[in-house]
């Protein structure tokens, strides 16, 4: 007897072998989806605001002038 908990919905389980639970350790296969797509949504978000070139200080921006003047 295996006795689970689904990481997704927290409910509790019990499947006399692993192979009556393909799913596990989730309750079921539409629980593991569930999980699946919130560890995709994470790895696709963006930390932060976006940042507009714009609002960058002069200098920052690598095609800005990059001549140095005291090599002249
Ligand atoms: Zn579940």
């Amino acid at each position: 007897m295996i006795k689970g908990r689904c990481p997704t919905c927290s409910k509790a389980f019990e499947v006399d072998r692993i192979d009556d639970l393909p799913s596990f350790p989730f309750c079921s296969e539409r629980c593991r989806l569930v999980d699946l797509g919130r560890w995709i949504d994470e790895s696709h978000r963006i930390p932060g605001p976006p940042v507009d070139p714009a609002d960058l200080p002069p200098g920052a921006a690598p095609d800005a002038n990059g001549r140095h003047e005291d090599e002249d």
